[in-house]
């Protein structure tokens, strides 16, 4: 079936992109939002995003309103009716992600696919809320998604070939490489990073170094483009702790238990970029 119209389920950090990357590739979307104060917010940053490529020079400014005039804010999952396909990329949780999965099933087309951005979460468990489990796939995108050239897709053993492949040419349309992984806790990018991540978080609680030091180390002596702790407050220690919890719950692998501080940060509300403090200071 060819993809036109393409859903989107959430209009936070990654939802927002994945609705940008899609309005730029030439798809017609529409994005859902909880109310209207948050879709107002993510379709805000859209066109912060757009506006700042046009400054840069890097999108005409014809094209801008054309990516615009393409994307469609909604509160209603009621106009999920028409879409070819459906990326769910709402908050880290899994109860939240099944009753989405099985609500958005009842409103859309029986053949198309619905996909998630889960993280880490099991895709089997999100599939089998709906009545189409072949049909439910992972697509998990990186963050800044109109950057990243990175897409995990995530297969399970009730999903098709079809739907692997569907998604596939979906995710190459949206300039992105595809990867291939199984539905097992984090897949292959996040299995590797996390577990870095909270080794770095350990290091910075214990006063083993400073946050810039543990960073630098990581920037200098492995060539990554961040360090550690920048990332984690790039990615959001919410989102983070939600991972490790989930990843934890699945394996009981104490590598993935979340550290008192993050739990601590999470709990004050430090979340990192997006609400101006995490490791780091942004007010
Ligand atoms: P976020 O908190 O920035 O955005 C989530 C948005 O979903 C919020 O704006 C929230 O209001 C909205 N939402 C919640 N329930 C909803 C519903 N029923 N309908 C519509 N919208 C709803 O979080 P995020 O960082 O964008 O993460 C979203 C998903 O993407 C998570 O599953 C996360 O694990 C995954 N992910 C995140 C990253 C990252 O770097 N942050 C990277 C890859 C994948």
């Amino acid at each position: 079936m060819e993809i036109k119209k393409v859903g989107v389920v959430g209009c936070g950090l990654m939802g927002g992109g994945i609705a940008q990357t899609c309005a730029q590739s030439g798809y017609q979307v529409t994005v859902s939002e909880i109310n209207d104060d948050l879709l107002s917010k993510g379709l805000a940053a859209i066109r912060k995003r757009l506006a700042k490529s046009v400054e840069k020079g890097k999108l005409a400014k014809e094209e801008e309103e054309s990516i615009a005039g393409r994307l469609k804010g909604t509160t209603n999952t009621g106009d999920f009716a028409d879409c070819d396909i459906v990326v769910e990329a709402a908050v880290e949780n899994l109860e939240l992600k099944k009753k989405i999965f099985a609500d958005i099933d009842g409103i859309c087309r029986p053949g198309i696919v619905l996909a998630t951005n889960t993280s880490c979460l099991s895709i089997t468990e999100i599939a089998v809320a709906t009545k189409r489990p072949d049909k439910v796939i992972g697509t998990h995108f990186f963050n800044p998604v109109p950057v990243m050239k990175l897409l995990e897709v995530v297969t399970t053993i009730v999903s098709s070939q079809v739907t692997l492949d569907t998604v596939k040419a979906f995710g190459e349309s949206l300039g992105k490489n595809v990867i291939v992984a199984k539905d097992t806790p984090a897949f292959i990018v996040n299995r590797i990073l996390t577990p870095m991540m909270l080794e770095a978080i350990r290091l910075y609680e214990a006063g083993v170094a400073t946050r810039e030091d543990i960073d630098t180390g990581i920037t200098l002596g492995l060539n990554h483009p961040m360090g550690p702790l920048t990332l984690a407050d790039f990615v959001g220690l919410d989102t983070m702790y939600f991972i490790t919890e989930a990843m934890y719950e699945e394996t009981k692998d104490p590598k993935f238990a979340a550290p008192l501080l993050l739990r601590r940060m999470v709990k004050a509300g430090h979340l990192g970029r997006k609400t101006g403090k995490g490791f780091y200071d942004y007010q």
